[in-house]
């Protein structure tokens, strides 16, 4: 598996008054296995720039090649990628919409067609896995729950189908400290057992550096800096702005 982003851009409402040039120039590879940070401040192009990995949006001009496929190309099967590939949404919980949490996260492996033994058995590991207990939570309606509970059902919801690549967009922000500590003891053991490729995007450098192979800073859309954490740390570009947090400027 790779993922190749050469000279991409994009424009959000192209040609209307409201036109604004969210990615300029990005180019960057993902090689198979590897941990992948995207920082940058709100409105730097993070969210846009993740979701032309699985050809959620259609690059402006550029090319997105995905194993050797160009998701420009014409009459490009998109449903394999996106077996393949798990997308965490910002604010993940929005999109909860099942009567029960099982259901929920259930959902993507029953589109699958897998035999329902199969996937309370997947249902029960992930929910293990993310901290919630089956039994007291499985019947549960999501929207009772707390946020943090919220987005673990959402997390859980997509690793269920054991995508080999997770992209995932702000997964920790504004959580409470338990859920925080669930997620991204799971994103490292996804990651470092069973060598999920992870893009992992985020405005705070702090929660991944000690985790990425590779980081790119964005700012106003374009990439301004990347390497391994050691590098981008002793930067200049990087200040730290308080003790827990690091931010990119
Ligand atoms: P980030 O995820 O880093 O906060 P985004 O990729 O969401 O940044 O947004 C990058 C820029 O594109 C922002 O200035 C944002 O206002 C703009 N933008 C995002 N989505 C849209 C949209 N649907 N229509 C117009 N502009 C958008
Ligand atoms: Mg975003």
């Amino acid at each position: 598996m790779s993922i190749e982003i050469k000279n991409l851009d994009y424009i959000y409402r192209k040609g209307t008054p409201f036109e604004f040039h969210a990615l300029r120039s990005i180019s960057l590879k993902i090689n198979n296995g590897e941990f992948i940070g995207v920082i940058g401040d709100e409105g730097s192009g993070k969210s846009t720039l993740i979701q032309h990995i699985n050809g959620l949006l259609k690059p402006g001009s550029g090319d997105v090649i995905f194993d050797g496929i160009n998701l420009n190309g014409k009459g490009v099967d998109l449903r394999n990628i996106r077996l393949k590939t798990g997308f965490l949404f910002q604010n993940p919980e929005h999109q909860l919409f099942a009567d029960t949490v099982y259901d929920d996260i259930a959902f993507a492996v029953r589109q699958l067609g897998h035999d329902e033994d199969d996937i309370e058995n997947r249902v029960m590991r992930v929910m293990d896995a993310i901290g919630l207990d089956f039994v007291m939570y499985k019947d549960r309606s999501p929207f009772g729950l707390s946020s943090g509970e919220q987005r673990r059902v959402a997390i859980a919801g997509v690793i269920v189908n054991n995508p080999s690549i997770l992209v995932l967009d702000d997964p920790i922000a504004g959580l409470d400290s338990f859920s925080k500590e669930k997620i991204s003891t799971e994103i490292l053991r996804l990651h470092r057992d069973s060598k999920v490729t992870i893009i992992y995007a985020t405005h705070n450098i702090d929660e991944i550096y000690r985790w990425a192979d590779t980081i790119y800073i964005l700012k106003n859309g374009r990439i301004t800096l990347s390497g391994p954490p050691g590098e981008i740390l002793s930067c200049r570009e990087i200040n730290y702005t308080n003790q827990d947090e690091l931010v990119a400027i």
